[in-house]
């Protein structure tokens, strides 16, 4: 009879990298499947960067949830010397008023995190490359930035193999099921059994478990040249999120090695397979969508230098899902991230680990459950 794991992880991307970690250290026999060899260019999680944001325009239900990501982020930083987590500064940027600046300020206020508050104008005198009228304010927050979500994931798992994780990559699952209290997991190649699994496949997790509410959306970001040395990360450029209209949001990072990255955080085309995240320009819009934050509001941007298309696994609302499989409380999934889970990777594996450890968890995950849906 085959090897019974303690917990096998399906798909190794950026929270089930995390959460093999965690299990790794806790002690139980573990086991990560992937599709691919991650990092790799066909999940959520390439593209090099990821803003980590603190003051949180989604709601202060993340907040605790956050401050322990940074938290782990540093520990793993500090652990291994590699290059992680940049704190360049993030500034949100939205119209006065709007439930966005509101979070953030909210959010900010009640965690005690350090901001500033600035005006439209008092942002363009900083960072004379912004162009904010009075009807603007900027929260700035000091010590958020961004990780490099690439080297993050390689971390895990090589750490994650040190500790002797078994690692199957180029193993598709293909189908998850039960004998009794075990999960039979089966790839093209083996059948495996575990105790506890945890389902972090991202955008194609209903070829799983088809019952998720997640929407594949198509998204894309871009690189341009920088043409103006203010832009760069070592000129104190921050990293942004800004709001235009109440609409329309953007994101982007300082610039480094001469391009900057830029994207739009909403927009996108739904997808129903994989076959059609059809690469950077092959929609008009890949090449123009960023255009209206270029002409108006961020200045001394240079040509199109080149772009990449990814997938946000949507939830209907946009809040992030956290549960388990109902009748089967051994199998946790992570999903529904929506463009916005990898500052999250960190906390996500540990509480995925936890469970699987069968630990009290004392964070309040309540407001991400499957059957608010229903
Ligand atoms: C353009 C873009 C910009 C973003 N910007 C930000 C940002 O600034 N800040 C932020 O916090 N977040 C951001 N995000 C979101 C963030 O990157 C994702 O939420 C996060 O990476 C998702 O993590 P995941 O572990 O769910 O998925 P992934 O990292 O994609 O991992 C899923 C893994 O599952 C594997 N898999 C799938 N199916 C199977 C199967 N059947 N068998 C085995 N393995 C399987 C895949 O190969 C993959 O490795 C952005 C996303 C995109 C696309």
């Amino acid at each position: 009879m085959a090897e019974i794991y303690d917990f096998v992880i399906i798909g190794t991307g950026s929270v089930g990298s995390a959460a093999g970690y965690y299990a790794s250290q806790k002690g139980l026999k573990v086991l990560e499947l992937d599709v691919a060899v991650p990092p790799h260019t066909q999940g959520s999680h390439h593209g090099q960067t990821r803003l980590i944001r603190h003051a949180y325009g989604e709601g202060e239900k993340y907040l605790p949830m956050l401050l322990r990501a940074q938290k782990l982020w540093d520990e793993l930083q500090q652990k291994t010397h590699r290059d992680i987590f940049h704190q360049t500064a993030l500034l949100n940027v939205g119209r006065q008023g709007t439930d966005f600046i509101e979070n953030v300020e909210k959010s900010a206020q009640k965690y005690q995190l350090p901001y500033e508050k600035l005006t439209g104008d008092e942002i363009s005198q900083r960072w004379e490359n912004f162009n904010f009228s009075d009807d603007y304010v900027g929260i700035l927050e000091k010590k958020a930035g961004y990780l490099n979500s690439e080297i993050a994931i390689q971390t895990y798992l090589d750490l994650a193999q040190e500790a002797g994780v078994d690692q199957r990559f180029d193993s598709a699952v293909q189908s998850i099921d039960f004998q009794d209290d075990i999960v039979v997991i089966e790839t093209a190649q083996q059948v495996y059994r575990a105790k506890n699994v945890l389902v972090s496949a991202g955008t194609w997790v209903k070829e799983l478990l088809p019952e998720m509410p997640v929407q594949p959306l198509r998204k894309v970001f871009s690189w341009f040249d920088v043409a103006d040395n203010r832009l760069n990360e070592d000129e104190g450029f921050p990293a942004y999120a800004i709001e235009i209209d109440d609409e329309q949001t953007y994101y982007g990072f300082p610039g480094k090695d001469g391009t900057i990255k830029i994207g739009q955080h909403t927009g996108g085309q739904p997808i129903t397979h994989r076959s059609q995240r059809t690469p950077y320009g092959d929609y008009a819009s890949d090449k123009e969508e960023v255009l209206p934050l270029l002409l108006q509001y961020l200045k001394g941007v240079g040509s199109l230098n080149h772009g990449a298309s990814c997938t946000y696994d949507q939830s209907p609302d946009g809040d992030f899902i956290i549960d388990q499989l109902p009748g089967h409380p051994n199998v946790q999934f992570v999903t529904g991230l929506s463009g916005h889970g990898f500052k999250f990777a960190s906390v996500l594996g540990e509480l995925a680990a936890q469970k699987a450890a069968q630990e009290e968890i004392t964070t309040d995950l309540s407001a991400f459950k499957l059957n608010r849906f229903e």
